[in-house]
């Protein structure tokens, strides 16, 4: 393998809103701090595999629809690949393969021995019956088959995905094969193969990022409050965890807009609203408010969990935060960061805030091989120590090269994925 210095990283100019765009101009920006070897870069920034497949479904009113499909394995030197799968009308590839990539750099920083992957099918869940989703998961399955597999690429949840999604594949995958291969996914439902806390952990990781940042901000938490974008799994997770340790919630959303409430949301009702409602629409328990408005809201803490590209250059500067928690993957464009540098709000990235999903996907991939099922406890004290250590691994990076914590992280992980291509070599 080349061990040439390396060149210049090249000018990006592409279109704030292109996700791999955004994936790479701070991947530039890492490799040039790392010094990384020319060679090292060409690999590390272009995906491995990409695979386009077309689902083909009979619809209830028995009329046929095709559907496209996507799986992007970005890298898998440091081992199989991970990754969710994401059912959305706006998925496409660039986005599929910015979300591989940043699997590659998250497993890396929470040092789980796993390589990026991502998959993305482009569908309305919400126009969809449960019979349909069904048929769209097991065709899309059997379509990427021959590229994913316990050693070879573990899906997992993703936007509008959820456990009985990866139960469907999991069945899929198995009927296929000719054996029980929970492995093959992570995320499943409890005695399936399901870890406990697994549905928790990208928030309970959140949480941890939450404590850690608000320490080294000497941001006291009791009189804090906190405005969270998007009630799913990780929006509603955080916001549930919050609520329960006495943090107040001043303001949430979903797709169609946001709740607030100055004195804190009652969290528990406005989740069990959403549950029965599947929409935020109706409740009674605050002011109505737009998803761009939320995001401008004074705060000390704000946790986007629900799409990419939320905070621009365009509103960067409106916002009115100390500290930014990014459950979501790329809520924040590259165009945005010095912005933020500017004002001095203290930006906890995606491949490191919400990294708590993968750590307990690895657990569950170990409980599966071993066929042995952990306490949740066990799960919850090993998740913190992860997220803790890798918070605090990126801190003294930040510190080290004077560099902000999204660039800190990204030196982390490409450093970490570099040191294995390198072990590894080039086959043949
Ligand atoms: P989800 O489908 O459970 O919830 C998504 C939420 O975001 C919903 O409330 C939805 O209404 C809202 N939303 C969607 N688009 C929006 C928009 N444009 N503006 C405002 N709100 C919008 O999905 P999730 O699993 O909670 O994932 C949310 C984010 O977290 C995604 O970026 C995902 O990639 C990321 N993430 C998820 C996990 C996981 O374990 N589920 C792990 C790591 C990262």
């Amino acid at each position: 393998m080349s061990v040439s210095q390396p060149s210049s990283p090249p000018v990006r100019e592409a279109p704030e809103n292109n996700p791999f765009e955004a994936m790479l101009a701070r991947f530039d920006l890492a490799a040039a701090k790392l010094e990384l070897d020319e060679g090292l870069y060409k690999i590390l920034q272009t995906p491995e595999r990409e695979l386009k497949v077309a689902i083909p479904i009979q619809l209830e009113d028995g009329s046929i629809q095709v559907y496209d499909g996507w799986r992007v394995q970005h890298n898998s030197a440091m081992g199989p690949c991970k990754g969710g799968i994401r059912y959305s009308p706006y998925v496409n590839v660039d986005e599929v393969r910015a979300l591989a990539a940043w699997m590659t750099w998250k497993c890396a920083v929470v040092a789980v021995p796993f390589g990026g992957a991502k998959g993305g099918v482009c569908c309305n869940v919400r126009d969809l019956s449960q019979r349909e989703i069904e048929r769209i998961t097991r065709r899309y399955t059997s379509g990427i088959i021959d590229i994913i597999g316990p050693d070879r690429d573990v899906p997992a949840p993703d936007m509008y995905t959820n456990e009985q999604v990866m139960a469907w594949i999991m069945d899929t995958y198995s009927m296929h094969t000719r054996g029980i291969h929970t492995g093959v996914v992570t995320g499943k439902p409890w005695g399936l193969g399901g870890s406990m806390g697994r549905r928790e952990a990208t928030g309970r990781g959140l949480l941890t990022m939450v404590r850690e940042a608000s320490r080294v901000k000497k941001l006291d938490l009791a009189k804090a409050t906190v405005v969270v974008q998007g009630s799913g799994n990780v929006g509603g997770t955080i916001a549930s965890l919050l609520h329960e340790i006495g943090v107040r919630i001043k303001a949430i959303s979903d797709i169609d807009g946001g709740i607030v409430n100055e004195s804190g949301l009652d969290i528990p009702s406005l989740l069990a609203h959403i549950e029965k409602h599947r929409t935020l629409d109706g409740f009674e328990g605050g002011e109505l408010v737009s998803n761009e408005e939320l995001l401008h809201m004074p705060c000390e803490i704000l946790v986007p969990c629900a799409a990419e590209n939320q905070i621009t250059s365009e509103n960067a500067d409106r916002l009115n935060c100390q500290i930014i928690v990014e459950g979501a993957n790329g809520p924040t464009t590259a165009g945005a960061d010095a912005i933020l540098d500017a004002m001095d709000i203290f930006v906890i990235p995606d491949i490191l805030a919400n990294a708590g999903g993968v750590v307990v996907s690895y657990f569950e991939w170990c409980q599966d091989r071993m066929g042995y099922f952990w306490e949740e406890r066990d799960v919850n004290t090993r998740l913190h120590k992860s997220m803790q250590k890798a918070f605090r691994q990126v801190y003294r990076r930040t510190r080290k090269h004077s560099v902000n914590m999204r660039t800190a992280a990204y030196m982390e992980g490409i450093d970490r994925v570099a040191y294995y291509q390198k072990l590894r070599g080039l086959y043949p």
